[in-house]
């Protein structure tokens, strides 16, 4: 059975980090508190966690 490693995601606009399962996926895209309007974050695959 695989592990189940962490992947840590990145807002390259606001630099948010969120650690999601890497089984789940890319987290929700929220609101991005450096945009104008309600924009979402631009989650960017940063690092693995673990393994
Ligand atoms: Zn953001």
């Amino acid at each position: 059975m695989e592990r189940d490693k962490k992947v840590e995601y990145i807002c390259t606009y606001c630099g948010q980090k969120v650690v999601r399962s890497r089984l789940i996926g890319r987290p929700a895209p929220g609101k991005c508190i450096r945009k104008q309007g309600d924009k979402p974050h631009s989650w960017r695959q940063n690092r693995i966690l673990g393994g």
